[in-house]
Order: C-alpha cells, then structure tokens, then sequence
C-alpha cells in the first residue's frame, strides 16, 4: 500500500470530474484524478453539443473533453488509471482500493457518471459491441452507410441518436412504448418530422434477431396496445433508454436512492454524510444530467473540498 496521502483525489473524468480538477489544480492541491473505462465520459460518445454555454457554434463532444483535460493539466492534474471496486470511509485519510492498490486520500469527490441502460431482451448481450447492438451513434454510426437501423427509447438521447444515424442509414426506426416522445420538444419534432426516421409507436422490443449468424438481422417487436407482434428487418440497434449510475463501489459507505443515484446530504448538492467526501454529476443528478450541470456540480464539490482542507489544517 502506497503511504503517499493525496489531498484530492477525483474519481472520473467526465464533464463534472474535469472541472473539479481545473478549480482543485487552479486552488494549488495538486489533484489525482483515476480514470476509468471512458476516459472523458458520456460526452465523449456525443456528437455535436449545441446547449454547453460559450460555443455558438457548437462544440464536438469529444474535443469538449479534450479542452477540459488539457484545462485541467495545465494547473497541475495527475491522471492515472485505476477503476476503484471498493472504499473504505470510516478511517482518515480515506481509503480507495482499486485493483490490488489502496489510494489513500484526505478528501475525495466522486464523479463516477452514468452508464446506459440496457432493455435486457434476447440476443441484445449476445450482439453487443461490433455485432450489432450498441448504445453510441456517434461511436458505431458509419457502420451502418445506407442500411436500415432501429433506435429505442422515447427520450433526447433517443431522438438525438436517430438525427444523427440519419446521416449515415436509409432509414431509422425509433422504437418507443409509448406514443409521444418524453425528448424536449425542438428535439421531438426534429426527429418525428425528419424524412429517413419512422416512429414505431406504443412498441417495445422483445428480441434482438440474428444470433446464430452472428450479427443483427432484424429487431423483434411487440405492439403493447394491439399484442401484435413484428419484425423491423434493421441491421442495427441502438439503444438509447437511459443510464444507471455509476456508484457501486460506493453504496455501502455514502447514501444512494432507490435507483442507485447519490443523495446529497440536506442543503448541499454535493456533501456526503462523510466529511470531506463529495458526489458530482450525473452519478448524484438524475434530475438535470446535462454537462454544465455536471461541470457546475464539480466546481462546487472542488471548492468544497478546498474549504474543508483548509479548516481541517489538511
Ligand atoms: P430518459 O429521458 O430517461 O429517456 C429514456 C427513454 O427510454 C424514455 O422514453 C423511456 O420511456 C424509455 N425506456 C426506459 N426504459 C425502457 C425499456 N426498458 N424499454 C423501452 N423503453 C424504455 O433518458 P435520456 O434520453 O438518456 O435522457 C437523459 C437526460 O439527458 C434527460 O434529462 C435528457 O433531457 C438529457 N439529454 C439531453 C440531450 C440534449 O439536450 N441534447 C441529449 C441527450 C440527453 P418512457 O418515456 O415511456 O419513460
């Protein structure tokens, strides 16, 4: 176990860990920063982010990460890889276990993200990642030149996914259980009145065909209001139904809700019941999950961190 005590150590990288390293590194406390399986983050898997302020334009979701990381360098960040399976709070300083190292920290700020959701049916595990199903249109797009391709989900991610994929297929179905789109309005309407995208309304999945070739042949679903059942004969599925938070490593110590999400202690939204231990981004936010808030939520956990090292002499 390495004796060293960090003063900060931020876990993740996306949009909210990044900006606590940039106010941690700019506040002289030298942050580590452990880096997990996306370095960068769900904003690395976007396309274009047309809503993050100060690029009118828009940024590349990728390169927005770029920035921050070099940002966040430049004032003195340590990056290293380590994916933390396990914590131990009760002590000081605090103890991270990844792998077969123990991190010791004086405070610590958990930005660990979400990860997408999956419908769970047949054949979508066995297809996942370069078969077929995928979660990232971004990503796995330019796979799918001139062929038909199924979304699922009713959201902005879903309808964010279609518009993009409508670049690259003939034709997008997005399927959806229900009948209108929960996406924000603009975005619904970009999506429902694009001429490639055909919604499949009141429809969930009940299969993903093609496992026995190998790769995705078509998308098996199931009309819930008529019982009739279908096949969307699609070479791709992107799925595209919400994320789950990151924070299993961390239940047992820190709070979490009914769906795993951090809960913040009263009057804060980045305290933690453990002194000098903070929660950021979508890991602690299922309300908001955009990357300014995410960036927000950050820099109010490095500033508090800050305070908390100062008034503990640490
Ligand atoms: P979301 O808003 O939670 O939407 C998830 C969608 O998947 C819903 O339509 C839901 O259906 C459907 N769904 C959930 N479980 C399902 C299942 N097992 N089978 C079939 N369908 C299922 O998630 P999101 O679209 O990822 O968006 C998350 C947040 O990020 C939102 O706040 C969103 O506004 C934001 N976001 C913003 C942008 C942007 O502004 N450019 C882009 C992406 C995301 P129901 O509608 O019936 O619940």
């Amino acid at each position: 176990m390495s004796t060293t005590v960090e003063n900060v150590v931020i876990v993740g990288t996306g949009c909210s860990g990044l900006t606590a390293a940039i106010y941690a590194g700019r506040a002289n406390l030298n942050p580590l920063v452990l880096e997990g399986p996306l370095p960068g983050g769900q904003l690395t898997t976007t396309s274009e982010v047309e809503n993050f302020p100060g690029f009118p334009q828009g940024v590349d979701g990728f390169q927005l990460m770029q920035n921050l990381r070099e940002q966040a360098t430049k004032f003195g960040t340590r990056f290293e890889q380590a994916l933390v399976t396990s914590v131990d709070f009760t002590s000081f300083p605090r103890k991270l276990i990844a792998g077969d190292r123990t991190i010791l920290a004086k405070s610590v700020i958990i930005s660990t993200g979400a990860s997408p959701r999956m419908t769970g049916v047949p054949g979508e595990k066995e297809l996942y990642g370069g078969k077929g199903v995928t979660t990232c249109a971004t990503c796995d797009g330019a796979f799918y030149r001139k062929m038909d391709v199924a979304v699922i989900g009713g959201g902005d991610s879903a309808a964010e996914e279609a518009l993009f994929l409508t670049r690259f297929a003939s034709k997008v179905y997005l399927v959806h259980r229900r009948d209108t789109l929960r996406a924000s309005k603009i975005m619904a309407d970009r999506a429902t009145s694009h001429e490639k995208i055909v919604p499949v309304w009141d429809s969930v999945p009940t299969a993903v065909v093609g496992v026995e070739q190998g790769a995705v042949s078509g998308l098996a679903i199931k009309n819930v209001k008529t019982g009739a059942e279908s096949v969307l004969p699609v070479k791709g599925v992107f799925v595209a139904i919400g994320h789950l938070p990151n924070t299993a490593p961390f239940a047992s110590a820190l709070d979490v809700d009914e769906n795993g999400y951090f809960v913040p202690t009263a009057g804060s939204q980045v305290k933690t019941k453990v002194p000098g231990v903070y929660v950021a981004g979508d890991c602690a936010d299922h309300v908001y999950r955009q990357a300014i808030t995410a960036a927000g939520m950050g820099c109010q956990a490095a500033i508090e961190a800050e305070r908390w090292l100062a008034e503990h002499g640490a």
